[in-house]
């Protein structure tokens, strides 16, 4: 089976505030920072015990952008949010589901 990899990530040139992601398992989302940075996976962000998200939307700047993308060996990112939090890992199971849930799907 091929593991689901995203092979372009990039601010959407057509959506500002959103982050373009390309999947080589087929599909293109558009996916708002905002919701992405509210999905962060983090400790801090995450109670690790309940799995309850701790993180509230009002906790979250509207215009929080990421500064740089990080690749985590072949399975995750790493985001650096302007809001100086990085901590979080995005799995790239997990960023899929993000995708599917918050973005919005513009390609096959
Ligand atoms: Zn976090």
């Amino acid at each position: 089976m091929m593991l689901r990899t995203p092979t372009r990530i990039e601010p959407d040139s057509h959506h500002r505030g959103s982050l373009l992601v390309t999947w080589n398992t087929g599909g293109t989302f558009s996916v708002p920072y905002f919701e992405l940075r509210f999905e962060c996976p983090c400790a801090v962000c995450v109670d690790e015990k309940t799995g309850k998200r701790i993180l509230k939307r009002e906790d979250i700047s509207a215009d929080v952008r990421p500064m740089g993308v990080n690749s985590i060996g072949r399975y995750a990112i790493q985001i650096r949010w302007s809001d100086d939090h990085s901590t979080g890992m995005y799995h790239f199971d997990r960023l899929f589901e993000i995708c599917e849930s918050a973005g919005k799907k513009l390609t096959d």
